[in-house]
This record gives structure tokens, C-alpha cells and sequence, in this order.
């Protein structure tokens, strides 16, 4: 590291206390852009940096519900607006019960770098809420979504921040979210993304993320003059990002064998085709139940639970050619990375945010294998998202091969920027310096424009 990073981190860290998932997101991207700040002396002049790493707005509220049984609950909710030099703030919102101040900040902060890498105009920030929709009805889950908008409405906008959803916010939350907007200001527009298909969504944002992080390894797998055919993946999670991810590799003719949620994992040698993908789809979607139960269902397959503490997942340590972690951040540890390089894994494509340790990445890198970051791999969500923003504005929809066509388009624009922001500053095949380097320059050279404000 160089003394510049190291300076900046100690103040980092005694700014920011308690808050170890935003420490490890800066220091990965300072580590990359200490090498334009060499280059580049008027960027530390301006302490665009420093600048960076300070949220422009942080709104944090009080979200108070009744559940079924007539008990008043409290949550707190929270929307970090990080950079808008490029475009209105645009990110995620999630609902889980881990969600705290540190791990938005560390999400608002790689969503500014990743929208940057899209081309597209949209600024980076994110949200959420301390809330486990796990076990909820669907009348609770809409008093939540109700109340956290009767705050969030006053914040948010079609020209200001438009959110979308992130874990624990799927098509049912943003309908909910939407619709208590459309309430309170009374008017249509696209504030949030990931709408429903009938009232204003866009074709192809369920799957952007996940087709888009195969396309991102197909690119990578391009400059090995390879592809995705007969390729065996290991893909975690079975959310959204999974699912798509495992409908995408399938098409392309690839096997996935593995899925998880945060109780356990399948592993499945047969490969998860596509009609047992359609029982993943329903079992998580419309009956929410448990990853157990594709056990269960389908023979030949083993379920494992996660040892809670343990340093390392099991569900890494299979023999395959590459992985997709699609389930939550840190869930490749170190020890992970080394089963998985020693398991002959040569393409690792973050779906998750943030999903490998520092160390991991540290092992992937020295590996050598094709290692493609979250805010690369996984930014066809929120580019996706950018085009349902552009269809709203333009009161148009666009066929599914359009929109699937310029997802395409930017995963390879995104791998271009990658791999040549990489070769400019000396390291070439580092998709890590490629991606922070990438997405950090377009918003630099805006905050540089735009004088100190
Ligand atoms: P979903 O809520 O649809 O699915 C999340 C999946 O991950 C579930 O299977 C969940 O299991 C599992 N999971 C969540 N937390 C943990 C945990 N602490 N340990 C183990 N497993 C866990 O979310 P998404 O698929 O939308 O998001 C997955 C990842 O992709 C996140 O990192 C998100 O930030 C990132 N991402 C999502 C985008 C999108 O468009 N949706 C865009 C870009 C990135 P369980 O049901 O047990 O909680």
C-alpha cells in the first residue's frame, strides 16, 4: 500500500468507526486509484478522493409499522445519496436484518463507481431498512413498504434519486414502495426501478443482473479463447441474481451444480436445468420457502447446512471451472479463494456486492485467474434499471430483444473500459484496478467541472 493509502485509510477509519464493510470497499478502490493520483496531481489537489468517500446526503428514519397481531413495530430506515456529479443518485434499497449505516455506505460507495462503469448518466446511492422480511405476510411487508415511503417520498425523485431493489426487495416491495409514491405526490413517474411489466417496468430487469454476469465472464472467457458451453459453475444464493445467473448459463450451455440461501446449500451433479430452476423460481418467489427443500424434491441431490462461525463455506470447495457468489458480501473467505483456485476455478464473476474478502481477492489476483469485481460483473442491473429510466422519460416500452441487446452492449463496454483502464496503468489482466480505475475517472473529471460544491 502505498503512504498516500495508508494516510487516507487512518482517516478513513477514525471518521467512520465501526464500520469494516465501507473501510474494505475504500481501501480496495484507493489501492487502485493511487496509480491515476500519480498521474494526476490536480485530482489530489482537489481531494476528489476525500471528497468521494463523504456521502453527499445521509437520511436516516424512524419506520414504524403494526404486524398482524395488532403489535407495534419500529425499524430504522435509511437512503445514503453518495455522488450525483454524474447523473441523479441510483441504487438499490434492501431489507434485511443485517442492514446498518457502514454496509449502505459501503453499497452507496461501489454503486458510484459501477454506474459510472455503465455509460450511462446515473449517480450512485443506496438504501434500506433493518427489516427481516422473512416469515411476514404480505400485508406486513406492505405496511412497512407504506410507512419507510412516507419518509423516503420527500427524498427521492425522477430527476433526484431513483431507487431499486436489492435483498428483501423484489417485485412485491417495489410495488408497494410505488404505489404509497404515487399516493403522496400524485403523479406518475419513474422514481423507482424494477417496476411491474403493466405499470411502467422494463423487459429484461428481473434477469439484467444475473444474464449480465455471465455475459461479463463470457467476455472474460473471450480472451482465452473460450466460452461458457460445458463450463460447470458453482453459483451461490437463490435469489434474483442466482436465479437468472443459472437460467443464463444454461442457455449458454453451461451446468450449474450448487445453489444456497443463508441456511444451507444444494449441491446437485446432475446440474439445476431448467425445470428444476422453474421449482427454484416458484419455491423462492411465490412460496418463500427454503433451499432445503430442493433436497427434498429432487433425488441424488446433497443438502448441507452452514456451520455458523465457520471460516469458510463448504459450497466453494467443488471441482468446476468457475463460480458466481450471488448470495451477500464476505461470503468467499480466505480459506474459501484457496479451495476454490486449488478446485481448478479460473472465472470468478461477482454477482453479490462485495462477495470476496479482501484476502480472496488478494489469492484470485496472484492466481491469476479471470476475477471480475461486483461493480464489473454485476452493474447490468442498475444499467438495465438506467434503460427502464430512459423508457419512462420517453412514456415507450422496448421489446425484450432490445433492451437484452443493450444489456449485451454494455457488459462488453464495461469489460473494454476494464481491460484497458487495467493496460494503461501498468496491470494488465487486474480486472479489480481496471473496474475502480474505469468507473472512478468519468466521476473525477465531473467533480473536477463542476468546481467545489
Ligand atoms: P435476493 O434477496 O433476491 O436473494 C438473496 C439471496 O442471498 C437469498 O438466497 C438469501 O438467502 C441469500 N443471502 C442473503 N443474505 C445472506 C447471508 N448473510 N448469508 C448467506 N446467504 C444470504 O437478493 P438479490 O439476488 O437481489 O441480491 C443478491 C446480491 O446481489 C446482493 O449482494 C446484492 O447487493 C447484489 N446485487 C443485486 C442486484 C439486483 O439487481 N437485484 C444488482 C447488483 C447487485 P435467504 O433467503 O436465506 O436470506
Amino acid at each position: 500500500m502505498s503512504n498516500y493509502a495508508s494516510d487516507f485509510m487512518s482517516e478513513v477509519r477514525a471518521k467512520n468507526p465501526a464500520q469494516p464493510e465501507f473501510h474494505q470497499a475504500v481501501l480496495e478502490v484507493v489501492n487502485s486509484v493511487s496509480l491515476v493520483l500519480e498521474r494526476h496531481p490536480e485530482f489530489r489537489k482537489a481531494k476528489i478522493m476525500e471528497r468521494i468517500v463523504e456521502p453527499e446526503r445521509v437520511i436516516m428514519f424512524r419506520v414504524s409499522w403494526m404486524d398482524d397481531a395488532g403489535e407495534t413495530q419500529v425499524n430504522r430506515g435509511y437512503r445514503i445519496q453518495m455522488n450525483s456529479a454524474i447523473g441523479p443518485y441510483k441504487g438499490g434499497l434492501r431489507f434485511h436484518s443485517t442492514v446498518n449505516l457502514g454496509i449502505l455506505k459501503f453499497l452507496a460507495f461501489e454503486q458510484v463507481f459501477k454506474n459510472s462503469l455503465t455509460t450511462l448518466p446515473m449517480g450512485g446511492g443506496k438504501g434500506g431498512c433493518d427489516f427481516d422480511p422473512k416469515g411476514k405476510s404480505d400485508n406486513e411487508v406492505m405496511r412497512l413498504c407504506q410507512s419507510f415511503m412516507n419518509e423516503l417520498f420527500r427524498h427521492i425523485g425522477s430527476d433526484t434519486d431513483v431507487p431499486a431493489g436489492d435483498i428483501g426487495v423484489g417485485g412485491r416491495e417495489i410495488g408497494f414502495l410505488y404505489g404509497q409514491y404515487r399516493k403522496l405526490r400524485n403523479e406518475v413517474t419513474g422514481v423507482l426501478t424494477g417496476k411491474g411489466l403493466d405499470w411502467g417496468g422494463s423487459l429484461i430487469r428481473p434477469e439484467a443482473t444475473g444474464y449480465g454476469a455471465v455475459y461479463f465472464a463470457s467476455e472474460m472467457l473471450v480472451t482465452r479463447k473460450q466460452s461458457m458451453k460445458d463450463k460447470i459453475c458453482l453459483v451461490s444464493g437463490s435469489g434474483n441474481v442466482a436465479q437468472y445467473t443459472v437460467e443464463k448459463i444454461n442457455q449458454l450451455g453451461g451446468k450449474v451444480v450448487t445453489l444456497s440461501d443463508s441456511s444451507g446449500y444444494i449441491y446437485d451433479p446432475a446440474g439445476i436445468d431448467d425445470n428444476k430452476l422453474a421449482f427454484i423460481i416458484d419455491l423462492k418467489n411465490t412460496r418463500r420457502g427454503r433451499i432445503k427443500e430442493y433436497a427434498d424434491k429432487f433425488k441424488t441431490v446433497t443438502y448441507t447446512p452452514f456451520a455458523s462461525g465457520s471460516d469458510h463455506n463448504p459450497l466453494w470447495n467443488h471441482k468446476a471451472d468457475c463460480a458466481f457468489p450471488s448470495a451477500t458480501q464476505n461470503e468467499i473467505s480466505a480459506k474459501d479463494a484457496r479451495n476454490l483456485v486449488k478446485n481448478g476455478v479460473y472465472v470468478v464473476a461477482e454477482g453479490a456486492n462485495m462477495p470476496t474478502t479482501a484476502e480472496g481477492v488478494e489469492i484470485f489476483l496472484n492466481a491469476k485467474i479471470l476475477f471480475a469485481p461486483g461493480k464489473a460483473a454485476n452493474a447490468g442491473g442498475v444499467a438495465t434499471s438506467g434503460l427502464e429510466m430512459c423508457q419512462n422519460s420517453m412514456r415507450l416500452s422496448w421489446p425484450r430483444e432490445e433492451v437484452d441487446n443493450r444489456l449485451r452492449q454494455i457488459m462488453k463496454s464495461i469489460h473494454k473500459t476494464c481491460v484497458e483502464a487495467a493496460e494503461e496503468y501498468g496491470t494488465p489482466g487486474n480486472y479489480v484496478n481496471g473496474a475502480n480505475i474505469g468507473g472512478f475517472l468519468k466521476v473525477a473529471r465531473a467533480m473536477m467541472a463542476q468546481g467545489l460544491v
